[in-house]
């Protein structure tokens, strides 16, 4: 019987993946075992899995292990297991599409003109196509547990790849690689041992390489890894570069965890967690809120399912790791997960572990700190909203910028504020806007800057929202700056004095005019006590959303109850004093709309009629 072989073309980002991997990886070339031996536990895992519920998969095979197969005279490396294996139309889909929808759009970022560096196509797990770094022909002979017959795939990395039906397979998966000239050290005995030692010692099966005998393979093979569940083992004898391994295999992240926190829980619930916080977030994190991985739950050793959802709360899903826990039922499966009281247990020791590694972080490593609150801090204040058994907890753990901060990225946190509190003062001042010049500038903040108050800018678009959450630190509330009225007497008087001394007739004058002028489009004229420099400015009441936030989701298209600003002015500012007196009809309302336009500015809205504006500005310049 001849063999039919089919050629395939490979999608379209398969080949650009591809393309990527082969030139920007190469310095990096190594990995490609590890992703090999990692897909090979993985499928050894799979299967272990699936023989829970049908032994027969394992029949005559009970034994899983990975082995590495070398081949010095035909230059091949081969990496083969006995796990599930794959069906034609597996094989199909994992090699010859991209199924996840990361890479996906890593892609389109890539393609809207952003340079590919080896950093950021790690982030993905490129994975088995990292095999062809090394190789410039791949050929993978599997067979499907429980399947009668193999299939045999081959390619050279180019557009296409082959596949033929395969005879006398046995269970598991090969991956013959078919090394390139220069990758022939692949084939040496050290470099392969350094390499398993090095990246998959944590596997938790067995791997396996030849004995090597004047510098050729012997039959007798030798196992060179530990071959337990790193997780497993004590603290006390796992070395840190271990730790690290471990990490990089679960995350296909190139780059080492920041922290990592080990827990074997014994008692009412018998856990193991092992838990790490990446430092940085991959490309697609924040677009991925609904798309959780990287939590993989083990029962008694057995992996059974990516669980980040069920075991974690979404705003702490930048965690990797893996729990393994002795409580379980095997055939756990995710509805019944959903419904088990002790999963509600096993989420708060969780959430708490993670915790409590962030606040030894934050208060020992606060450089490392940092790094995590840049790549992960918008993501732990939805904590604050979500989390209401943690919320004094995390709030601890926030950090933000304020009116003493440099610049947006020096970040203060809660306690910190509070320490520097001024004598009188009992609330924790902020203020919400779009944006960090908009914020620091803001005309709101001129009365307690002039009384040396510290303020909170909060100039990130979550903040909003998240700040709706948090209504007292420390027993002190939280006030928004540019909302209702502030009361600055018990604060002292202002260290710089407002630019001249305000006069009450022209103060009522002034706000009797505006309403009259602007009648509907503001609720209401007053006199400002949180103006020192600028002319004007707008506030909101208590329970408004701030400006932005309205502008926000009108944009996106959302229903906003319409309410009105209040404007506040100040007598002191020569525009407002000069509209008082001034006589000329039109002149005066030029003045006027004036004083409401620049308020809006300043807090960064737009202006319904952008010319009309200049208009006026150049009319009141000439004079
Ligand atoms: P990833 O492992 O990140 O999903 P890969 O490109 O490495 O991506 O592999 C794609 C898919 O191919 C895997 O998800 C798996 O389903 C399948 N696969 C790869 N190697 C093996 C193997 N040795 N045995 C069984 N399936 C495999």
């Amino acid at each position: 019987m001849t063999a039919t072989v089919e050629s395939f073309k490979f999608e379209a980002e398969v080949q650009q993946v591809l393309h990527l991997v082969i030139h920007s990886l190469y310095s990096n070339r190594d990995i490609f075992l590890r992703e090999l031996v990692s897909n090979a536990s993985d499928a050894c895992d799979k299967l272990r899995f699936e023989a829970l519920e049908r032994p027969e998969l394992m029949a005559g095979d009970q034994e899983l292990h990975i082995d590495l197969h070398v081949d010095t005279e035909a230059g091949t490396l081969t990496v083969a297991d006995n796990g599930i294996g794959m069906s034609r139309a597996e094989l199909i889909e994992n090699l010859g599409t991209i199924a996840r929808s990361g890479t996906r759009r890593f892609l389109e970022q890539l393609s809207a003109g952003q340079k590919a560096d080896a950093n950021l196509i790690g982030q993905f797990g490129v994975g088995f196509y990292s095999a062809f770094i090394v190789a410039d022909r791949v050929v993978v002979e599997t067979r499907r547990a429980g399947e009668e017959s193999g299939w045999r795939w081959a390619s050279d990395g180019g557009g296409e790849f082959t596949l033929e039906p395969a005879e006398g397979l046995s269970r598991g998966t090969r991956v013959i690689l078919h090394l390139k000239e220069d990758a022939r050290e692949y084939l040496q005995p050290w470099k392969l041992r350094t390499l398993v030692t090095t990246w998959s010692d944590h596997i938790a099966f067995p791997v396996s390489m030849p004995v090597f005998k004047d510098g050729k393979p012997g039959t007798e093979r030798e196992t060179v890894n530990q071959a337990k569940a790193l997780w497993m083992r004590p603290k006390s004898e796992i070395s840190e570069e271990e730790y690290r391994a471990f990490y990089k295999h679960l995350s296909h992240d190139f780059q080492d965890p920041l922290a990592w926190t080990h827990n074997k829980v014994e008692g009412n619930q018998n856990f193991t967690s092992l838990l790490y916080v990446p430092a940085r977030a991959p490309l697609d994190f924040q677009f991925n809120r609904d798309e959780r991985k990287g939590l993989k739950l083990y029962v008694k050793r057995v992996f059974i399912m990516d669980a980040a959802e069920q075991m974690l709360p979404a705003y702490l899903r930048f965690v990797r790791g893996v729990v393994d826990s002795d409580d379980l039922p095997l055939n756990v499966s995710r509805e019944l997960l959903q419904s088990t009281r002790q999963l509600d247990k096993l989420r708060s020791a969780l959430t708490r572990r993670v915790l409590d590694l962030l606040d030894r972080l934050a208060s020992e490593e606060p450089d490392k700190y940092r790094t995590f609150w840049n790549a992960f801090g918008a993501v732990l204040k939805e904590g604050i909203a979500e989390d209401h058994g943690n919320r004094e907890r995390i709030a601890r753990l926030l950090r933000f910028a304020s009116t003493r901060s440099n610049g947006p990225e020096e970040r203060f946190s809660l306690d910190e504020y509070v320490a520097r509190m001024k004598p009188g003062q009992d609330a924790i001042y902020y203020l919400t806007a779009d944006g960090w010049n908009a914020a620091r500038n803001s005309p709101q903040l001129e009365a307690l800057k002039a009384r040396e108050v510290e303020v909170l800018l909060l100039h990130e678009r979550i903040d909003e929202w998240m700040i709706g959450y948090l209504h007292e630190y420390a027993g002190k509330p939280l006030r928004h700056v540019a909302k209702g009225e502030l009361d600055l007497d018990r604060l002292g008087e202002p260290v710089a004095r407002p630019d001249s001394g305000a006069d009450r007739e022209i103060a009522d004058e002034a706000v009797r005019r505006l309403k009259d002028l602007l009648g509907e489009r503001v609720r209401e004229v007053r006199v400002s006590s949180r103006l020192t420099q600028s002319p004007s400015c707008l506030v909101l009441e208590e329970a408004d959303m701030a400006l932005h936030m309205q502008r926000l989701l009108k944009a996106a298209g959302h229903e906003v109850p319409a309410s009105p600003p209040v404007l506040e002015i100040n007598p002191g500012h020569l525009l407002v004093q000069r509209f008082a007196s001034e006589t000329d009809p039109a002149r005066r309302e030029d003045l006027g709309l004036l004083l409401l336009e620049e308020a809006i500015l300043a807090e960064g809205g737009a202006l319904d009629d952008p010319a009309a504006f200049l208009a006026r500005v150049n009319r009141v310049i000439a004079g």
